[in-house]
Formats: structure tokens, C-alpha cells, sequence
């Protein structure tokens, strides 16, 4: 498919101008190039449980087509709860965690408010409060980069951040955050602490241990990663039944369709095939990883469904290129500041990492 000329930086006529603050902001994308092996997003590299697609078509038969569906979608959040162990009063979910941390920007955020993230980290968390108008501060990891509680205290203490973004295990460096860092900066009083848990099930310790009515602390996860869904396009928080109930004010009605609602609550009725992938991923990464240190590469521990690593001495961008070359698309992330040459493969099937290891080892050599 080719893409529609660009329409960027051509003088306005009668068309209505963009939003100012828009116009220089780049659009989030990852270049969805037709290769035989993708390990570009982060997605799981199984369909999700065959008996899930059969149990969501049978349902599917008796959706109400002419009625909205649930507003509340009560019964797709007491599913979320009773996998967490809430209640259905601490679940917000929307059309993918990205939604739910646009509702939050929107809810908290906005004009003369600002938000901290932590660089180099998940790019949304700063792309979403742009597009709501709210000012993005950044801290530094450590050259580690890990999370570093003191610049976090440090970036808290002087910007007054209204949202605080942590984001464990971190994409794209695959990194779980200290659990005592993420506890202080939670009962610092700053704001709101959002803890993106996107990739939550591979991690040793999860910020859920942590909700609490008095805590201005949301978790969010996703079903577009470990559960196999990117397709569904739906996320979740859990977080204060206060918080949950102020959303409201920003959530337009009905948002969340009858059929992602059905496929939703019955995904979580798949909990053991979910956690089995789990291990399959961990015991592939294992394997990745112990043949990429052969390679000239360096690389991060991960504890998560992806690797970040930097060949040595080499060009990033260049490694990317070559990859691309032999069929494997990885994530270029050797532009972005802190991660200079960088890039970060998904864990795929046996095959996938197959083809990538042998790309790689032809691109970089031993
Ligand atoms: C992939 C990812 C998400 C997922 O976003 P969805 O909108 O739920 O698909 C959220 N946060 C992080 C850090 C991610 O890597």
C-alpha cells in the first residue's frame, strides 16, 4: 500500500489550520514494512488459544447489534478484577493502554500542567500529554540506564509534575524498576504515578501490590503483548475507585464496542495458556540472548519479551539495514536520544529467532 502524499509544511488555503502545537509534532509510528519475520512491535508470536476464537464466535452470535453496548462494561471489568483480585470499581479499560493513558492526560494533564517520563523510555508517554497539550519534562536514566531515584525525586521536587510516568518492565531497554524507588516516588505526594506494566507478566515483582485507595497510583497493562490480542486493541488500568470514577469525565460514551467487551472477558478465562506463553518467551529470550553474547553486540538484561542491544563499534542504523536486507525487521531505535546505535528485537518463535540470529551474524559477524 502506498502512502498518501504528504501534506506537512504545504501552505494553508481554505483548508482549516492544524492545531500549532501539532504541526511540529512527529507522528508515532513504527514502519509496518512487509518482511517474512517482524520483530519490530513487541506482539506475541502466537495467535491467541484456538478454543478463545471459538468461544468469542459463538458468542459473538448473540450480540445485541442494534442496541449500544454496556456502557459500564461491567462484566469485562469484573473479569479484569477477578484476575487481579479488585474490584470492578478499581478497573478503567479502553481501546488499548494508549487510551487509557490518553484518558488520564486528559483527566489530570492538560494546559499549565505538566508530566515527567524518564528518557530513554516508551515514546508515547510523552507523545500522548503533547497531543493534549500538556508539557512533557524529561529525566535521565542512569548510564546504566536504570531508574534512578534520586533524579526522579530531583525531577518531582522542582517541575511539580501533575503525572509521573515509570514505565517497568521499561520499553525499550526491557528493564524492571526497583520496586523501593517506585513505592517513594509513589508516597512522595507529587502527582499522579503511573506505572506502565504493558509487559507486567514477565516481570519478578508488579506496582499491583501497591493500589490503594489513599495512593495516587494506577497500574496500567494491556492485552496487546502476552495475551496475544494487539488485534482487540483494548488495556486497562487498576488504580483508587476515585480515579476510576473521575474518568468518566473524559470518556465518551460507549467507548468500548460489544465485541471487544465479549473478547475481553473471555480472554481472561484463558489465564493458563497466557502464563505458558509467558515461559515460552522467557525460555526463548534465554536462548537469544546467550547466542547474541558470541556476537560483537552489547546488550541489557531484559525481563521482558524483548532484547535491546547495540552492535559494537558499528552503526545501528546500518545493522538495521542489513537485517531488513536478509527479511528481519527489527526496531531501529539508534536516532533516540540515550540509546545512540540501538536497536530492539521481539522475541519471536524458534524460527523467527532462527532467522534473526543468522541475519545477525552475517550483518555483525562474531
Ligand atoms: C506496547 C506497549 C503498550 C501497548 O499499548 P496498547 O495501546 O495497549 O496496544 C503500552 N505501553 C508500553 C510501554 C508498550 O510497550
Amino acid at each position: 500500500m502506498k502512502d498518501p502524499p504528504s501534506t506537512v509544511g504545504r501552505p494553508v488555503r481554505r483548508r482549516p489550520p492544524l492545531r500549532g502545537d501539532l504541526v511540529t509534532l512527529a507522528g508515532y509510528h513504527s514502519p509496518q514494512v512487509q518482511v517474512e519475520v517482524r520483530l519490530n512491535t513487541n506482539e506475541s508470536p502466537l495467535p491467541p488459544p484456538r478454543a478463545w476464537v471459538e468461544a468469542l464466535a459463538a458468542e459473538v452470535a448473540g450480540v445485541e447489534w442494534h442496541r449500544y453496548p454496556d456502557r459500564h462494561a461491567l462484566a469485562l471489568r469484573q473479569a479484569i478484577a477477578a484476575h487481579h483480585g479488585v474490584g470492578p470499581e478499581q478497573v478503567y479499560a479502553a481501546n488499548g493502554s494508549n487510551e487509557v493513558i490518553q484518558a488520564l492526560c486528559l483527566a489530570y494533564g492538560g494546559h499549565g500542567r505538566r508530566v515527567a517520563v524518564f528518557e530513554p523510555t516508551y515514546r508515547l508517554h510523552s507523545h500522548i500529554p503533547s497531543v493534549t497539550g500538556t508539557d512533557v519534562v524529561a529525566g535521565r536514566r542512569t548510564p546504566g540506564l536504570a531508574l534512578d531515584g534520586a533524579e526522579v525525586r530531583r525531577v518531582m521536587a522542582e517541575t511539580t509534575p501533575a503525572i509521573t510516568f515509570l514505565c517497568s518492565p521499561n520499553n525499550p531497554t526491557g528493564m524492571v524498576d526497583d520496586p523501593a524507588v517506585v513505592a517513594e516516588v509513589a508516597d512522595q505526594g507529587g502527582g499522579l504515578v503511573v506505572v506502565d506494566e504493558a509487559y507486567g507478566q514477565f516481570s519478578r515483582w508488579s506496582a499491583l501490590t501497591l493500589v490503594d485507595d489513599q495512593r495516587p497510583l494506577v497500574v496500567t497493562r494491556t492485552l496487546s503483548k502476552t495475551w496475544s490480542m494487539a488485534a482487540a486493541r483494548l488495556g486497562y488500568l487498576v488504580g483508587p475507585a476515585w480515579l476510576v470514577a473521575e474518568l468518566e469525565a473524559v470518556t465518551l460514551p460507549y467507548h468500548l464496542d460489544a465485541l471487544k467487551q465479549v473478547a475481553g472477558r473471555l480472554a481472561f478465562g484463558f489465564e493458563a495458556e497466557m502464563s505458558e506463553r509467558v515461559a515460552a518467551v522467557v525460555d526463548e529470550r534465554t536462548r537469544l540472548v546467550a547466542a547474541m553474547g558470541d556476537m560483537a553486540v552489547e546488550q541489557w538484561p531484559s525481563e521482558a519479551n524483548f532484547v535491546l542491544f547495540r552492535p559494537t563499534g558499528g552503526d545501528g542504523h546500518a545493522v538495521w539495514q542489513g537485517l531488513l536486507h536478509r527479511g528481519v525487521l527489527v526496531r531501529d531505535c539508534s536516532s533516540w536520544p540515550g540509546l545512540e546505535g540501538c536497536l530492539r528485537v521481539t522475541i519471536g518463535t524458534p524460527a523467527e529467532d532462527d532467522a534473526f540470529l543468522a541475519a545477525l551474524a552475517e550483518v555483525v559477524g562474531p
